[in-house]
């Protein structure tokens, strides 16, 4: 099973992807966490990508292509993954369509989150707090938003017409929206 869950930042594609992913029993990729944890670590990847980061914008593609296309050649990968975060912009959807197509077909769902823009600068900004993540000041989460849009968003037109989109209102309490992805999901992934 393949999956991608996409949305804008704030939306709680990380929290989502973590219950989803264990539920069937495949890894979570998220590009962000692999960013962030270069970052910490001090690696020549994560000091390039903290630039990027710092002033909401999206890492170059050719530096995320790579670190992506090496995680989903990870043994653990094989039999399927959750995508968090990635693609996120036209080039990407390119390199993974290229990359799933050497092995044996396309994503099986993207489940797209949505929620209110007032709400997503509150949960950014109470995240900021809790985590002190670099990226979460309000200047830079709505950065962070008008780069979704422009650059990202586009990409659920894309998926939908692929007949592979499911929608989920991303907006209440995590239990409730992990119960609604399943729902959307349920015929659709085995
Ligand atoms: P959020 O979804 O809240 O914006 P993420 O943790 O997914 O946060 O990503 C944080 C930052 O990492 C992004 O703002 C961007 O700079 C970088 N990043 C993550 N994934 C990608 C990607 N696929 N392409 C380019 N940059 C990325």
């Amino acid at each position: 099973m393949r999956m991608l869950l996409i949305g804008p930042p704030g939306a709680g594609k990380g929290t989502q992807a973590v219950r989803v992913a264990d539920h069937y029993g495949i890894p979570a990729i998220s590009t962000g966490d692999i960013f962030r944890a270069n970052v910490s670590e001090g690696t020549p990847l994560g000091l390039e990508a903290k630039e990027y980061m710092d002033r909401g914008a999206y890492v170059p593609d050719d530096l995320t292509n790579a670190l992506v296309l090496d995680r989903l050649a990870q043994e653990d990968a094989g039999s399927g993954f959750l995508l968090d975060g990635f693609p996120r912009t036209l080039a990407q959807v390119s390199t993974l369509d290229d990359c799933l197509e050497a092995t044996e077909g396309g994503l099986d769902a993207v489940v797209q989150l949505t929620i209110e823009t007032d709400a997503i600068v509150d949960r950014l900004l109470k995240r900021a707090e809790d985590q002190g993540r670099s990226d979460d000041t309000e200047d830079v989460i709505r950065k962070r938003l008008d780069v979704y849009q422009e650059q990202t968003h586009p990409l659920v037109a894309v998926y939908a017409q692929r007949g592979v989109l499911v929608s989920v209102d991303g907006m209440g309490e995590v239990g409730e929206v992990t119960e609604r992805i399943f729902a959307a999901l349920s015929g659709r992934v085995v």
